[in-house]
Parts: C-alpha cells; sequence; structure tokens
C-alpha cells in the first residue's frame, strides 16, 4: 500500500501539530489548539516530541517509550523511531538568554539510552523539519 503513517507522541503544548502542519502545510500557528491526540500504535515510524522549554515534557516521554517498547517487542527494530526536542528557537544552544530547560547534549544521552535517533527541531522557523521526515526515511531505506 501507499500510505505511510508517521506516529507522533508527546506532551500536550510541545509541538506535534505544528510539526505535521510545517511539513505538510509549510505553515505555522501562534495560537495553541490542542487537540484530542491519537495514541494510536499501528506506525510505520514514530516521532517523540518534547519541548526543549519544559524538562517536563522530556520527562513524560519516558513512561510512553516504556509503553511503546513493551507493546512492539522485537517489532521495534525495524521501527524508525526518532527524540525529538522541538522549540529550539526559543532559547539559546547553551541554555543562555533563553526559556530552555533542556540542553541539546541531554537530548542526545537521552536518545543513546533509547537506542533511537535524535533531533531538535523548531516548526517556527521550520528548523530540521524537512530533515526530521527525510531522516525517518533514510532510516526505513537503510535497515
Ligand atoms: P501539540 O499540543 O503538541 O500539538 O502542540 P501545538 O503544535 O498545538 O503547539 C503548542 C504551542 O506551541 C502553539 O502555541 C504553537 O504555536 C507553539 N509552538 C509549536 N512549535 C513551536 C516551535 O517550534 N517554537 C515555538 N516558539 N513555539 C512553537
Ligand atoms: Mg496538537
Amino acid at each position: 500500500s501507499n500510505d505511510y503513517r508517521v506516529v507522533v507522541f508527546g506532551a500536550g503544548g510541545v509541538g506535534k501539530s505544528s510539526l505535521v502542519l510545517r511539513f505538510v502545510k509549510g505553515t505555522f500557528r501562534e495560537s495553541y489548539i490542542p487537540t484530542i491526540e491519537d495514541t494510536y500504535r499501528q506506525g510505520h515510524a514514530f516521532i517523540l516530541v518534547y519541548s526543549v522549554t519544559s524538562r517536563q515534557s522530556l520527562e513524560e516521554l519516558r513512561p510512553i517509550w516504556d509503553a511503546i517498547k513493551e507493546t512492539k517487542g522485537a517489532e521495534l527494530e525495524g521501527i524508525p523511531v526518532m527524540l525529538v526536542g522541538n522549540k529550539c528557537d526559543e532559547g539559546g544552544e547553551d541554555g543562555a538568554g533563553g526559556a530552555r530547560e533542556v540542553r541539546p547534549e541531554e537530548g542526545e544521552a537521552e536518545a543513546q539510552r533509547w537506542g533511537c535517533k535524535f533531533m531538535e527541531t523548531s516548526a517556527k522557523t521550520n528548523h530540521n523539519v524537512k530533515e526530521l521526515f527525510q531522516e525517518l526515511l533514510n532510516m526505513e531505506k537503510n535497515r
């Protein structure tokens, strides 16, 4: 079949809808329209999103990741997974002068523990958004 399902997980407000909107339509909205998230786990690829401005949003991903591992088991080896720190436009690389709570190295370390890839993005500035979806496809091809 021609459909390719990417399942996006993460706490409310981290920018899941914005990343998808940016990728699919090339647009960004400042207003927050909360959505009832689809927790459907039949994905071809998983994106786990936190906001670099919220350490809690990273912590909230851990039980989600555990649940995915438990549900998917060995099947997970064939599924591209990316840990994404979104809103990287909010605050400097070193955490100085911004609202940043999670440094890139911490996201990277978490991804290493999980055995997945890591990227920081901004749906607002369009930083790494195309690259995120492209990388998932590359992981798909290279496996
Ligand atoms: P969701 O609940 O995870 O789907 O989050 P949304 O996509 O609805 O975004 C929540 C809020 O964060 C909205 O006000 C967005 O405009 C804002 N937002 C989303 N992505 C970014 C980003 O990359 N940078 C900044 N500064 N704000 C963002
Ligand atoms: Mg949403």
